[in-house]
Formats: structure tokens, C-alpha cells, sequence
């Protein structure tokens, strides 16, 4: 068994301690010490980082109450970790100080969270995880936003109020008479984390000593999960980085939008309002474009303007959904024999094959096998989308008569 002295001091980093077992594992090796401040990969957590000998600490695992270090090849040299590592001599081992503390900071304040939704609302936490991508605590009851707020600000309270957090391992004796929370049923010896005054919860991960270190705790977003909840949440440095980094963005919003951080919305409301503005001139101006350019093919294949003429039609235009309906309406007015229109540009187009009383199969099955054409519909009415040049479609379409 190793030695876990993070267990009784959260804050010492650095620390040397005698190499136990040396195994060559791919791109490095993995070595155990008689003890070690390497928290390893337990509760929901990610392991610590930092050095041994020098040699990057890539990951912590415990198996059996054995601590695995797996230290990393340094410029690519497999043979120098091994050289470096032999059973019985000493290793100086190196935590990552920040990443420990960040770790910290978050993880007694879940505690804190998790005891107050335990004691008011009775819910357990049955789920955490706290890697560098993402903070989650999951309850098996569900928690409004209105509830959660709440808590955030009481959580908030107890950091400023700089409650004392200790743990230790009571006796079996004095365990069974102890309200203390866990995830499990535990046996053997139970490390115990008390925050003073707020809670007591069985936990094996490093803390800090009281929670004003925390600075700040900050739920980012809630979910219902499980038929309870799951919440995303940050604390300390890690709440200040995620904050300067909104802010950041926040400036480039306003950057871009020439607004002021704090008229941000209103800016957007305006900008989506032009953009709104913007389509429907827009999309008016292509109907009114169809429309003409549908006249002029009618007139010169002898149309007389509004009478319709026997044959069938061929268009390419541009234009949204709506455009198209418009421009088949158009065209069906116009001409009495298949109605074939391509909407779109740089050779991807939504087509429409459309005959009242007539049929369009065949065009749709030639488009298909011809130009890998996607689509379908009934025997008067075929739509789809192709990826082809005007060039192509008219080539496949000149086989049915149409120009
Ligand atoms: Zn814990």
C-alpha cells in the first residue's frame, strides 16, 4: 500500500520518497513509491500532474491501494525513464501546485454545494466529475432554477464566512454514530471531510482548509438528468478564467457590433431586426426577378403576356423555398405542359418537375441516374436537390424536350 500523504497535507508539492516498483509501459514507465503527493484518479476526479525526477507524470492511478505514477519519455528517449527509476533508490517527486489548488477550490465546493441540497432538499449527490473539460454534480431530485440560485448564494456565503474544513479518519465506533454523507457503502477505514458547521462527508480527494480559498462558486448551467439534475459549475480560478474569458468575448461582440458591453442585446435585437428587414426585401426582389424572367422566356417562345401556352417551360433562378413556390405558381399559369424548375447556384439546386394531368417520372429518374440526383414525390409533382452545372441539367433535360 502507498503511503497517500496528500491525504493528511493537501498544500506540500514537492517531496521525495523511495521507488518501490519500476514497469516499462508503452511511450514511458509506470513507478510506485513507499508514498507519494500524487493524488491519483479517484472519486470522480482526474490526477494529479507534475514530475518525478524530472520526467513529466502523465497520469496517477490506484489500483489495491497502490499508487501508479505513469511517468512520460522526455525528447522521445524510452530508455533514459527506465535508467532513471531503479527500486530502492530515491525519487523527488514534483505536484503541479496550480493544478492541484484549482482542483481543490472546486472540489470542496461541491462539498459545500452538495451538503446544502442534502440538507434542504434531502437529495443525495449521486454523481461528480471534475476534469479539466468540465465540472459536473448530479442529484437524484430535481432542482429549479429559482432552488439552485439559492443555494449558489448561500454557497457563496459560506466561502466568505471561512468555515473550517478538516479531515480524519474516525474509529468504527465513533463512525456509526456519525451523519456524515457518501456515495456508497464504504468499508474498512472512512476518511471523513468535515467543513465546520456544514457538512461531513465521506471523501478521499485533497481540500482546502477553509473555504474562504475558495473565492468564488458559480453554477454555469443545470440540466434535468436521470429524473434529477445535473449541474455544471465552476469555482475559484478557474470561475475567474471562465469569466475572463466571457468578458473577452463579450468585448469582440461589442467590438463587432460597435456597442458598448452593456448594449450588447439591444444591438443584436436591432441587427436581427435589419436582418429580418433585409430577407423580406430581399426575397421580394427575387420573386419580382422570377416572375420577369418567367415573362420573357413565355414571350419568347410566342407567348401573348397572361395567356397560356402549350408546351412546357425550363428555368433556372435563384431565390429560398418560397421564391419557388411562387415561381412554379408562375409558371403553371403560363404554360399547360411539364413545369420544370432549378432554384439555386454554383451547380447546387433544389429542383421542382411538376405536370398537372401529366407525368414527370421519367425526368426524375433521368436526373437521378444521369446527375446522381436526390429526390422523389408522385407521378405529377417530383422534388429534390442535384449538385450539377446548369450546363449538365439542360443536356439530361434537352433529352425530354425541354429548352
Ligand atoms: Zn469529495
Amino acid at each position: 500500500m502507498t503511503e497517500r500523504l496528500y491525504e493528511d497535507n493537501s498544500y506540500e508539492v514537492a517531496f521525495s520518497s523511495e521507488v518501490t516498483a519500476v514497469k516499462p509501459v508503452k511511450g514511458g514507465a509506470e513507478v510506485v513509491l513507499k508514498e507519494t503527493y500524487f493524488f491519483p484518479a479517484e472519486g470522480g476526479q482526474s490526477p494529479d500532474r507534475g514530475t518525478l525526477n524530472g520526467f513529466p507524470v502523465i497520469d496517477v492511478q490506484i489500483r489495491d491501494g497502490e499508487i501508479f505514477h505513469t511517468v512520460g519519455v522526455k525528447d522521445g528517449d524510452e530508455a533514459s525513464v527506465l535508467a532513471a527509476f531503479r527500486v530502492g533508490q530515491t525519487a523527488t517527486g514534483q505536484v503541479d501546485w496550480e493544478f492541484r489548488f484549482r482542483n481543490m477550490q472546486m472540489h470542496s465546493a461541491e462539498h459545500i454545494f452538495s451538503g446544502l441540497v442534502h440538507t434542504h432538499f434531502g437529495y443525495a449527490n449521486v454523481g461528480f466529475h471534475l476534469s479539466e473539460n468540465s465540472a459536473t454534480m448530479d442529484y437524484n431530485g430535481e432542482l429549479t432554477k429559482e432552488q439552485i440560485e439559492a443555494l449558489e448564494t448561500e454557497t457563496n456565503r459560506i466561502i466568505v464566512e471561512g468555515h473550517r474544513i478538516t479531515a480524519r479518519y474516525p474509529s468504527a465506533e465513533e463512525l456509526k454514530t456519525l451523519p456524515y454523507r457518501s456515495k456508497k457503502e464504504l468499508t474498512g477505514p472512512v476518511r471523513l471531510v468535515e467543513i465546520e458547521g456544514v457538512d461531513l462527508c465521506a471523501c478521499c480527494v485533497p481540500h482546502v482548509k477553509s473555504t474562504s480559498e475558495i473565492g468564488l462558486f458559480k453554477v454555469i448551467s443545470f440540466e434535468r438528468y436521470k429524473g434529477g439534475t445535473r449541474l455544471h459549475y465552476l469555482a475559484g480560478f478557474r470561475a475567474l478564467s471562465h469569466f475572463r474569458e466571457c468578458l473577452a468575448s463579450l468585448g469582440e461582440a461589442g467590438q463587432i457590433l460597435s456597442a458598448k458591453q452593456t448594449d450588447i442585446v439591444p444591438a443584436l435585437r436591432n441587427l436581427a431586426a435589419e436582418a429580418r428587414e433585409l430577407r423580406f426585401r430581399l426575397t421580394s426582389a427575387e420573386r419580382e426577378l422570377a416572375e420577369a424572367a418567367i415573362a420573357q422566356y413565355h414571350a419568347k417562345r410566342g407567348g401573348v403576356a397572361g395567356e397560356k401556352l402549350s408546351g412546357d417551360a425550363l428555368m433556372f433562378l435563384s431565390g429560398d423555398a418560397s421564391v419557388a413556390r411562387h415561381a412554379l405558381d408562375v409558371m403553371e399559369e403560363l404554360f399547360d405542359g411539364t413545369c420544370a424548375l432549378f432554384i439555386g447556384q454554383d451547380s447546387t439546386y433544389r429542383y421542382f418537375l411538376e405536370h398537372q394531368g401529366g407525368t414527370v417520372t421519367e425526368i426524375g429518374n433521368a436526373l437521378k441516374e444521369q446527375l446522381s440526383a436526390r429526390g422523389g414525390g408522385k407521378p405529377f409533382s417530383v422534388s429534390g436537390s442535384v449538385q450539377a452545372t446548369e450546363e449538365d441539367i439542360r443536356r439530361v433535360l434537352s433529352g425530354f424536350g425541354l429548352h
